[in-house]
């Protein structure tokens, strides 16, 4: 999956654990959501893959039950 700004469409840097855009100046945190039920999920790191866990479901979700939404950090001056 290409991962995008969302405000501009160019493509997102990763560092140091966020997604860095340089045309907008921004950083974004990727946010996973449940399908089923629109809740957060957690992303849990296994074995080099990727699967979420969704505590509303309390089920596992794999990647295509799973939707990612760049979510915009802000900066804490
Ligand atoms: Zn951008
Ligand atoms: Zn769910």
């Amino acid at each position: 999956m290409e991962n995008t700004c969302p405000v501009c469409g160019k493509a997102l840097n990763w560092k140091n654990g966020v997604y860095e855009c340089q045309s907008c100046d921004k950083t974004f945190i990727k946010q996973g959501f449940c399908l089923a039920c629109d809740a957060q999920v957690e992303r849990l790191q296994a074995c080099g893959a990727t699967s979420y866990f969704c505590h509303s479901c309390n089920e596992l979700k794999s990647r295509s039950s799973v939707k990612t939404v760049f979510e915009e950090q802000k900066t804490v001056s």
